[in-house]
């Protein structure tokens, strides 16, 4: 993932009252002031369907808009106000998007729980717990069952784009590495309405983020089992790890299409999943959209089937991928599909909004990205590669394994190798905790460096002032246990300075054979933190690097670099 923090400049942008709630007419009346922001819109979440009103659709006059919960709705110049039945009501959320300035803005308040119409059944007393079991995640432990070992989803993901609605089907093959009469997944925000397990309809519980399922006896260690979950709803974004929506994972509606980042618990917005990076498994989407609408995800794409006027895309991911690297995208596409070499296929989708030259000059490097990392790595892991482009200005890049989803605002040709880099660090060797991020986002910005700077003299004064103002700023170290600063700098600059520090005290050659190795003996697996040093050491036959990269990444103090000269 490559961050922008732009979220705070664009909340400054925007002046705005807090919505008053109350009850009125038996129905709940919002009054927001615009405060001058001629360019907006209103989407309010119900138990079934999404409603998006936007500023053309709403006239200066009183008047009645044609869904059930709205009763009633009137604007003026400066405000609007909607009447809802409070009966239909889940959520509502407001963005305005200021017409002036670069970037649109978009700003969402949430309603208090208040209006909350609907609450999780709680358990009933006599469900079956999932066995305890020690669970390695230290900031992410309620998405990750332990006892599990997922080894295929099969999504089947019917999509309602203008409403946002998801029907799913998700059949998932797994096994027990424990003994357990239960299982734990997660799926936050929408409905499962049945669930079978080896073909027999099975006892399950929604209880928050996760859905409990009875295998209706104690599993044997070891043993696989076929479980199918209904599901159906509109998905809602995680607030994680931040809470405005800038920071919000998961599967995103705006307002052409649909696409996902999941990094890191997001992808439990849209199907059932062991939502953690230790347990990889393979996918396959079947992707339904309303024609003329194009379903895009990671993997390779095996066939589409036109019914009447829908069209079902299928992709298969033949590699294990976690979770937070799966990706949907749905809008309209054009499309750059070439075989680079007999094993590498290059897929690439632009929206049809974009200008048809966006970023086309920096995409005409990969070829020459591929290779500057190959002659540091070994071969591109997969067979395929390519850059999705979002619609809507995301605030990030992320490394969807096999199609790096970029932003529409235009990016330097580097952020382009950081997310290229991830196809062997992050999505072949995946980090094994949240903890272990720095294997993923440090290597990808050691790469992005090598890749900015090629001449030694640039880098290292380059380096000199990371290293510098890391010192002043007492960055704290890379291996990360707070989940608020599981994105911050700590993974990405400092865990970049590990691997430069190594490279500079080994040489280059040696960290070449580490890197090599490191990669090989963990491609299409994950690796712990502890795994990258081990395998330092083995490759380079001096246990004394044990000691100095544990400073390095576990050492409060940033230690010294003497490399880089006074
Ligand atoms: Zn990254």
């Amino acid at each position: 993932m490559h961050k922008h923090l732009i979220s705070a400049l664009l909340m400054s942008s925007l002046a705005f009252a807090a919505p008053r709630v109350g009850e009125h007419d038996n129905a709940y009346r919002l009054v927001f002031d615009l405060a001058g922001n001629t360019d907006f819109s209103v989407q309010a979440l119900t138990s079934g369907i999404q409603i998006q009103l936007t500023q053309p659709v709403l006239t200066p006059e009183s008047g009645t808009v044609n869904v059930p919960f709205v009763r009633s709705y009137a604007t003026t110049a400066n405000s609007i106000t909607l009447k809802f039945d409070p009966a239909y009501l889940q959520e509502i959320k407001v963005s305005f998007l200021p017409a002036s300035g670069e970037q649109k803005a978009r700003l969402v308040l949430d309603l208090p729980k208040m209006v909350l119409a609907s609450t999780p059944p709680s358990p009933s007393k006599d469900f079956p717990v999932p066995t305890p079991a020690k669970n390695p995640e230290v900031m992410y432990p309620e998405s990750l069952d332990p006892n599990l070992d997922v080894l295929n989803y099969d999504l089947g993901l019917e999509v309602d784009v203008q409403k946002n609605f998801l029907k799913g089907t998700a059949l998932i093959q797994l096994k027990t590495v424990a003994s357990t009469p239960a299982i734990r997944l997660n799926l936050l925000g929408l409905t499962v309405s049945e669930v079978q397990v080896n073909g027999k309809t099975a006892a399950f519980q929604q209880q928050g983020q996760h859905l409990l399922i009875d295998l209706n006896e104690t599993s044997s260690v070891g043993k696989t089992y076929r479980v199918q979950v209904i599901y159906s709803g509109v998905p809602k974004t995680v607030k994680d790890p931040g809470d405005t929506e800038e920071d919000s994972v998961g599967w995103k509606k705006f307002k052409d299409g649909i696409y996902v980042l999941n990094e890191p618990n997001g992808a439990m917005s849209w199907f059932p999943c062991n939502d953690h990076p230790s347990d990889k498994a393979t996918f396959t989407f079947r992707i339904t959209v309303p024609l003329p609408y194009m379903g895009v995800a990671n993997g390779t794409s095996k066939t589409t089937s036109n019914l009447n006027d829908s069209k079902t895309y299928v992709y298969e991911m033949k590699e294990p991928m976690a979770t937070y690297l799966a990706t949907v995208h749905i809008n309209r596409f054009g499309q750059e599909i070439r075989q680079l070499r007999p094993n590498l296929k290059i897929r690439n989708y632009f929206p049809a909004s974009l200008p048809e030259d966006f970023q086309k000059k920096e995409l005409g490097k990969l070829e020459a990205m591929l290779n500057f990392m190959e002659k540091q790595v070994g071969p591109y892991p997969f067979s395929e590669y390519g850059v999705i482009f979002t619609e809507y200005p995301t605030p990030y890049a992320l490394e969807t394994q096999t199609l790096s989803t970029f932003p529409s605002q235009k990016k330097a040709d580097w952020a382009f190798v950081h997310e290229l880099s991830h196809g062997w660090f992050g999505n072949s060797v995946t980090p094994k905790t949240w903890s272990d991020l720095w294997l993923s986002e440090g290597f990808a910005t050691y790469f992005q460096d090598l890749w900015q700077y090629p001449k030694e003299k640039d880098l290292k004064a380059f380096l000199k002032t990371r290293y510098e103002r890391n010192l002043k700023n007492k960055m704290k170290p890379p291996y990360i246990t707070e989940r608020k600063e599981l994105f911050s700098q700590r993974a990405y600059q400092r865990g970049s300075l590990v691997l430069h520090a190594l490279k500079f005290k080994i040489g280059e050659k040696a960290f070449g054979q580490v890197l090599q190795n490191y990669h090989k003996t963990h491609a299409f697996k994950n690796a712990s933190t502890e795994d990258f040093v081990q395998s330092v050491v083995k490759t380079t036959g001096k246990p004394e690097l044990k000691g100095f990269l544990e400073k390095w990444i576990y050492g409060s103090v940033v230690p010294e670099f003497p490399e880089l000269g006074q």
